[in-house]
């Protein structure tokens, strides 16, 4: 079994490293890196940083530096600290951190502002700082909280043309018919051989809600109506949400049966389900940040997971076109341009939807075709989908896999 390396704050794991002598423990974090196929590098970067036990908690400034309570300049030992720490990542290949959310060392995102007043603002700490100009992944407790599936809180999977057939992995304890989902389109009909139900269950122990099939804009279906799947699986818990779509590669290189892992989208459908007048009764806000649309944290397990079974992983960014006509060489021409690698005709309306309700989305494809293609057709793209549908099953059950669950 192949294994991923994680780095992950000491203190987070149990051990009393902070500047008090305690330790932060987390449950989420200590299961993750209890779990098979995961091996876990612990650091402190202020221990590697030799500064003593107990001492003053210490604040970044807004200057950059890190100074103590009582006034000191303790920048060079966090300097110091972080630098051995980034060196061991890099020595282990280590692709991911984990690391305590808010602390001048291990902070991400956000850091207290230096006043000792408890005031948080946008920051890094040292360490998180210099592990993610080095290409690793940074995230902190509360993300590995909040993606950890559990009963409560399933993992969705939204299930592609041609993919439908992933759905027998799953141990189904529940159906639930699409036509008693609230928004879903009475009418719609599935591709032959499918049925329109979700199904509740487990995949590899970890609790799941697959929905084994979809409707598009392209079928005349409204924004609102293809979203339905989505805003039903927030509704019953998930938190996380793995979309598989079929797609054409945007470059000739990439073969026909390649999987891909989404990176980012460029939606050309021309719609957005948040341009909406109700919308307020749906999310929060539709003033959504699409800066990390597809969760680095997933990915990194989907890297993983295709890694441990062999499976290349193409990665890259998908352009999501209204459809139903194939791109013209024109358009294609045009989609590389604009930096795109796949392009399809789903998804990017259901993945902006998870988005404003919070969920943290992973998107996989299988490229069935090389686009611009004179002579396509959509039963060959269903029949290509179907022949490789097999390495998405395999990259999605180790990501699930690594991610495990929990029995609380
Ligand atoms: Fe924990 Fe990081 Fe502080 Fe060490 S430096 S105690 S690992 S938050």
């Amino acid at each position: 079994m192949g294994v991923m390396d994680i780095v992950v704050s000491a203190c987070l794991v149990g051990v009393p490293c902070r500047f008090d002598g305690q330790a932060r423990p987390q449950g989420a974090v200590e299961r993750l890196v209890a779990r098979p196929g995961i091996r876990a590098v612990r650091i402190c970067p202020e221990s590697a940083g030799c500064l003593s036990r107990p001492r003053p908690p210490a604040e970044r400034q807004s200057d950059g530096t890190v100074r103590d309570r009582d006034g000191r300049d303790v920048s060079e030992a966090f300097a110091a600290g972080a630098r051995k720490c980034a060196d061991r990542a890099q020595a282990c290949a280590a692709r991911l951190a984990i690391l305590k959310a808010k602390s001048p060392s291990c902070g991400s995102g956000r850091i207290y502002d230096g006043t000792f007043t408890g005031r948080l603002v946008p920051g890094w700490g040292v360490a998180a700082e210099l592990l993610r100009k080095e290409g690793i992944t940074v995230v902190d407790e509360e993300k590995v909280a909040f993606c950890e599936p559990s009963v409560e809180h399933p993992v969705a999977i939204m299930l592609g043309s041609g993919m439908g057939n992933l759905a027998a992995c799953v141990h189904v304890v529940r159906r639930i018919p699409y036509s008693d989902i609230e928004g879903f389109p009475d009418g719609a009909q599935p591709v032959e051989g499918h049925r329109f139900e979700a199904l509740v269950g487990t995949i590899e122990g970890v609790p799941v809600v697959v929905y084994p099939g979809r409707i598009h804009l392209y079928q005349g279906f409204s924004e609102q109506e293809v979203t339905a799947l989505v805003r039903h699986a927030h509704r019953i818990g998930c938190r996380d949400v793995i979309f598989s779509c079929a797609t054409g590669g945007l470059d000739p290189a990439i073969e026909p049966g390649t999987l891909g892992l989404l990176a980012d989208h460029i939606n050309l459908t021309g719609r957005n389900p948040l341009a909406c007048r109700t919308i307020g009764s749906v999310v929060e806000t539709p003033f959504v940040a699409m800066g990390e649309t597809y969760s680095p944290y997933l990915r990194q397990f989907a890297r993983a997971a295709a890694e441990e079974a062999g499976i290349a992983l193409d990665e890259g960014v998908y352009a999501g076109l209204l459809g139903p006509s194939y791109e013209t060489p024109a358009e294609v021409a045009m989609l590389r341009a604009l930096g795109a690698r796949y392009v399809g005709m789903s998804a990017v309306c259901e993945v902006i939807m998870a988005r404003a309700l919070g969920m943290e989305v992973m998107g996989l494809t299988l490229v069935t075709n090389t686009a611009g293609s004179a002579d396509l057709t959509h039963d060959e793209v269903l029949a290509r989908a179907a022949a490789s549908s097999d390495k998405a099953a395999q990259v999605l059950m180790g990501t699930l896999r690594l991610l495990g669950a929990t029995t609380r």
